[in-house]
């Protein structure tokens, strides 16, 4: 059954229409629980009054909203990338911390879930889809995020123990935080790609966490730097293996990435409701700004933005539901999560050209989410590291298996000219 309206009678966001009925009931789900969120806890963070409200991902897991991709005995619900995303949306229209919050059990839990022992599960996934532990993931140091295999941070292994020493930067949850993934080398002589590891460090093992940033926006996070300083974890806490970091970050990317893509058009699509309202109220000229091509184009605008977003997050969706290679995921993910971070930022700011100066006010929100947004094209890697991949992807394709689809390049009139088709 297709299903336009709501039963508010609000009318359904894009694609609401492309979901099974079950994931549309966990869309509405979840955009009752964000509709309870007092605004109080937003300002408070963004403030940077609150660090990393528990709470609020305690109560997502008694809602039965983390981990939904995730197998049934580990206290998942074995629901698809579409549904996530769907509920992503939803969350993403509170702010980026929260919906980062939200994110951290599905990026951490892919790692647990796809490649952690029994063990690891038991011990350390269910608790955070119940919402008992809090998760965090340490991948980059000061001297740089992108290029992950340059990693400086070390484990040596001793006994049945591993001992860690470095740093890690910018970690969601330095301060919250109970389990942190850490990637660390294993073996800095092996070739790069085998070099790193990923263990689960516990706080309370020793990690010491300081400063937290004075952030442009996307505040209250709990985003500090983390010491490891002879820190001693278990044998037992690393996942698949030594040199195997390399493998699973691969994976993790895949929710890394996917959930700041959605995460974001949730925040567009809540600017974009307050800058319809404000363009049918305020009048200039006698006349409701909606009437004015300059005002509304830019609607227009901002809807083809985050529709051109929501069709490249749920084409991604889609690929991983249905195990594409991985070569096509990596790269419609990378694209996912590069046009969606960079077209909903554009909306954004076309919603807050809309209000005028007000719009440059706390009185309207959208100067917050504008803040916000700005980090979803840097974090999680950067639209150039989505280019990296994007274009190697493409050509690592093209290498195997050129287009078969028609050659137009016989078609130029003087496609024969042979002596003027020169490559070196
Ligand atoms: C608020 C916040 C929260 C964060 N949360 C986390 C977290 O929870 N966990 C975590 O591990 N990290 C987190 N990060 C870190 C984030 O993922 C990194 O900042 C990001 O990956 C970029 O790394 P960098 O800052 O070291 O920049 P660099 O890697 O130093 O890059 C600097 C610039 O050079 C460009 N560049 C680098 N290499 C290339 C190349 N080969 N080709 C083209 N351009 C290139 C980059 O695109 C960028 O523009 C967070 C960051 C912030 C600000």
């Amino acid at each position: 059954m297709i299903v336009f309206y709501t039963g508010m009678n609000r009318i359904a966001y894009m694609y609401d229409f492309f979901l099974t009925e079950e994931d549309r009931a966990l869309k509405l789900q979840a955009r009752e629980f964000a509709r309870r969120i007092p605004r109080e806890l937003l300002i408070q963070m963004d403030n940077d009054d609150i660090q990393y409200p528990k709470q609020f991902v305690k109560d997502l897991a008694q809602e039965k909203l983390l981990g939904l991709r995730f197998d049934k005995e580990c206290g998942g619900q074995e629901r698809s990338w579409v549904a996530e995303m769907a509920v992503l949306e939803e969350i993403g229209i509170l702010s980026m911390a929260l919906s980062c919050l939200y994110s951290l059990p599905s990026i951490c839990g892919e790692a647990l879930n796809t490649f952690g022992t029994a063990e690891q599960k038991r011990k350390f996934l269910k608790p955070i889809i119940s919402g008992e532990k809090f998760c965090a993931e340490a991948l980059t140091e000061p001297r740089g995020g992108s290029d992950f295999f340059g990693a400086t941070t070390t484990a040596v292994k001793d006994g049945d123990e591993y001992i860690l020493n470095g740093q890690k930067r910018f970690v969601v949850g330095a301060e919250g935080a109970d389990i942190f993934l850490v990637y660390a080398k294993t073996d800095p002589d092996a070739p790069r790609h085998k070099s790193i590891s990923l263990f689960i460090v516990e706080r309370d093992s020793g990690v010491e966490a300081k400063y937290i940033y004075g952030l442009m926006g996307t505040r209250g996070g709990g985003a500090g730097r983390l010491y490891f300083r002879d820190v001693r974890v278990p044998a037992s806490n690393i996942i698949l293996g030594e040199g195997e970091g390399g493998r699973i970050f691969n994976q993790m990317m895949y929710p890394e990435r996917m959930t700041s893509a959605a995460g974001v058009i949730g925040m567009a699509q809540g600017c974009i409701d307050v800058a319809t309202r404000y363009a049918r109220k305020r009048k200039a000229f006698g006349k409701p700004i909606r009437a004015f091509e300059g005002v509304n184009f830019k609607l227009a605008d901002a809807l083809c933005q985050v529709d051109a977003a929501r069709g490249l997050v749920y084409t991604a969706a889609r690929a991983l539901d249905t195990n594409q290679n991985p070569s096509i995921c990596r790269r419609l993910v990378s694209e996912a999560k590069r046009v969606s971070t960079e077209l909903c930022y554009k909306a954004i700011d076309n919603c807050l050209q809309i209000l005028g100066g007000i719009g440059y006010t706390n009185v309207f929100p959208i100067e917050r989410y504008f803040r916000d947004a700005r980090l979803a094209q840097i974090w999680t890697g950067t639209s150039e590291i989505m280019n990296l991949i994007i274009q190697h992807e493409h050509f690592a394709q093209y290498d195997k298996n050129p287009a078969d689809c028609r050659d137009i390049e016989v078609d130029a009139a003087e496609a024969d000219a042979l002596e003027e088709k020169i490559y070196e």
